[in-house]
């Protein structure tokens, strides 16, 4: 059972609004518990070499890169999951996991229990490939545990590597 490209899925416990951090936000519609599934990261696939084959524009935000290296285009067909904005201190996370057809995909799921209303977030831990600056991801989420920066903590990156 494969969907139509052009028809992104349902997000019923997703709505999407005005966010008070960066543009749109997606907003939890019901309250729900911790692990609840909210939807996969929907979009054009990119392998490696596409990717770096294309110019792409500095302000894209909708890129989500794979530890298979597919990177998905949420721009390109997603759905409403890429509207969750990033904190420091997320109240949802993205997990890989695998389809039915053995395809990496990415699960958004909540973290921690949220009320019908709240704003979701994930925490992007963005890698900067092409050499970035932490100072050009600067995050406004204004938690107590805010990095300043969209990109991944050093160290975290240091536990990816060695995990
Ligand atoms: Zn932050």
């Amino acid at each position: 059972m494969s969907k139509p490209r052009s028809a992104p899925s349902t997000t019923p416990n997703l709505r999407v609004s005005a966010s008070g951090v960066h543009g749109l936000g997606a907003y939890a519609t019901r309250p729900l518990p911790a692990g609840a599934f909210l939807g996969l990261y929907e979009g054009r696939r990119y392998t490696p070499a596409q990717i770096a084959a294309k110019t792409w524009d500095d302000s894209l935000t909708y890129l989500f890169k794979l530890s298979n290296d597919e990177t998905i285009d949420g721009a390109k067909g997603g759905n409403a999951t890429r509207h969750l904005n990033h904190s420091c201190d997320p109240n949802c996370e993205a997990v890989e996991d695998y389809d039915e057809a053995g395809r990496m995909v990415l699960r958004f799921q909540t973290l921690v229990e949220v009320d019908a209303g709240d704003e979701l977030f994930i925490d992007y831990s963005l890698t900067a490939d092409d050499g970035s600056s932490p100072a050009d991801y600067l995050c406004y989420c204004g938690t107590d545990a805010c990095r300043g920066t969209m990109l991944a903590a050093a160290d975290a990156d240091v536990d990816e590597a060695a995990g």
